[in-house]
This record gives C-alpha cells, structure tokens and sequence, in this order.
C-alpha cells in the first residue's frame, strides 16, 4: 500500500485498519489518499483528465465519504478525513475492503462500464453504464457480507428510506425545471442522474440481501412513507432485480467477458422496464433517440403530496432532534 495524508494526521489503528481492508480484499497494492478536502484532490490528482474537472463529492443531500478513480494513470482510492475520523475502526477497515473491491476489479478487467460496442447511442450507453456501475457496486458488496462485513451505510436500511425520499424529491424538481420542460435532452440528463444513483444504491442494498436475506428486503423495516416511496418506486421490480444479480458472483469470484456483458444485457433491459415505473421511455427509433414523460399527471400529484408530507414531518424530527 502506498498512503498518502493531505493536510490530516492518521491514528496507527486507522493506519492499520486500511491495510487490513485492502488485504482482505485482495488490494494491496492500491494508493491510498486521505484528505481533508477530497473534491479538489480528486481534480488535482487527475488534472490531466478534463473529465475529472467538474468532479463534485455532494450527492442528493449527502457527501462522498470516499472515491475510487480507477484511472489508466493508475487506480487511487481518496478518503475523505473528517467522515473516515467520525466512523469506527471497523468501519474504516469495512470502507477500504469496499474500496478496494473496485481497484481489484479494474485489475482484473472486470469493468462493468466502458462498454460502448453493446448500444447503439450515447442516451443507452448512459443507462447501460449507469446499470454497470450499480451491478460493480454489487458485486462488492455481495463479497463483503460473504467475508461477513456488517451491512454497509449506502444499502443499509436506514438509509433507504431517506435515499427514497431524496430521490422523488429530485426527479419532481427535475420535473419542475423550466429548463427541463423546455428541452427533452435536460429533462432526460436530470432525470437519469438522479436514477442512476438511486440504482446504485439498489446495488449496494441488493449485496447484503442477496448474501444474507435470501434476497427479500427488509421492507417493513421502513416508516409509513418509505413503505409507500418503496411499493411505488421499486415494488415487484425489486425481486425481478434480485433475480437478475442473484446469478452475478462476487467480486472476489472471476468472470468472463461473455458472463458480464450478458448480465449487462439483462440489467439494462430491466433497467428500462423500471424506468417505466418511475415514469420515463427512452424510444430507440429511425429517428434517433427521444426520452419521454410516461406518466400521469395525477402520479406525479400524488407523489408530490407525499414528498410534501414526508418533509413536513422530517423537519419536525429535526426540530426535535
Ligand atoms: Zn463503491
């Protein structure tokens, strides 16, 4: 392991809880960053790449508590040091075995994004590397709670009905946007990163499950308006997902070029039907490509009253609080 500090000090214990995640996870030999403001060391790092420029750590009321570039300069996990320093020893060892996971899976080729030659338009390869990186996600998580990790924070439980929320708050606002109305190609951008990370999220959550919970998710775990988030946003799509990943092994398990792209394949079209759900078609035509509102009015009215609840009484838990 190669361990950098910007700007920070680490314990031994922290030290040594870094080492021991890489190794458990086969990833010693990664560069580890540790940093008091992760956003700009991942665009100093990277400088040389336009594409990391732009890189930014908030995501749908939350904060990055860390970033895995696995960069043909070579891989970097960047910690950041205030949230790894507020989180447990356990914890601390629990995210580089997670981090880790995806330096092992750029080494082994195993990418799940990159793969252009499967679609046949830059709107489908957004989809399909969305689906990529909620089923890498996966895999990892599904190896950690094989070695018998605890659950991690992003798939928890206790985060899914927040993450829930967050997400209709932000396809309504999408929705909302002047900007978006007047253009499908904003709509369609807001829309599927909003997605996109909620889909990952289903990774995440769908690891722990698929190793543990024969696959069920604990639904009854959520309050009244997580039941509601959950039954409209995901319900039966949920097994049909699980259905799908349950044949995808963990990350530590190898797998071929045919295995992913196949999984990939099944991914994505479930990938689309869920959009359906949500409310969205992507047509593929002679035309091109075109991203539309597929639902009802009186769906986006009901959610919109819920997402006005379920804030009003979020504040009052804060007040509390
Ligand atoms: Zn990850």
């Amino acid at each position: 392991m190669s361990l950098e500090t910007r700007d920070c000090t680490l314990s031994k214990a922290q030290t040594d809880a870094i080492e021991r995640g890489l190794a458990r996870i086969g990833a010693e030999e990664s560069l580890v960053i540790v940093t008091n403001d992760l956003q700009t060391s991942v665009r100093d790092h990277f400088s040389h790449d336009a594409r990391y420029a732009s890189y930014s750590t908030s995501r749908g009321g939350g904060q990055v508590a860390a970033k895995t570039v696995t960069h043909s300069s070579g891989p970097a996990i960047f910690i950041d040091h205030e949230l790894f320093n507020l989180a447990t020893i356990d914890a601390n060892e629990r995210l580089l075995a997670h981090e880790g996971g995806h330096v092992v899976a750029a080494r082994k080729g195993e990418e799940f994004v990159s793969r252009h030659h499967m679609v046949g338009s830059q709107e489908e390869y957004d989809l399909l590397a969305s689906v990529g990186i909620a089923i890498e996600e996966f895999r990892i998580e599904r190896e950690l709670a094989d070695m018998g990790y605890e659950e991690g924070p992003m798939g928890h439980i206790d985060s899914m009905g927040w993450m829930l929320h967050t997400t209709s708050v932000d396809l309504l606002t999408a929705l909302l946007d002047p900007e978006a109305g007047a253009d499908p190609a904003v709509l369609r951008e807001k829309v599927t990163s909003v997605l996109a990370d909620f889909v990952k999220v289903l990774g995440y959550a769908a690891g722990a499950v698929v190793a543990k919970l024969a696959g069920q998710f604990p639904v009854d775990r959520l309050d009244k308006h997580g039941v509601d988030n959950w039954d409209d946003y995901v319900g039966d799509h949920w097994a049909a997902l699980v259905n799908i990943l349950s044949d995808i092994p963990g990350i530590g398990t190898p797998m071929t070029d045919v295995e992913i792209e196949g999984a990939l394949a099944r991914s994505l079209d479930w990938y689309v039907q869920w959009m359906g759900r949500v409310g969205f078609t992507l047509n593929v035509g002679v035309d091109g490509v075109s991203f539309l509102r597929s639902s009802t009015d009186d769906l986006w009215t009901a959610r919109l009253q819920r997402a006005a609840a379920e804030n009003a009484l979020r504040e009052v838990q804060e007040d509390v609080s």
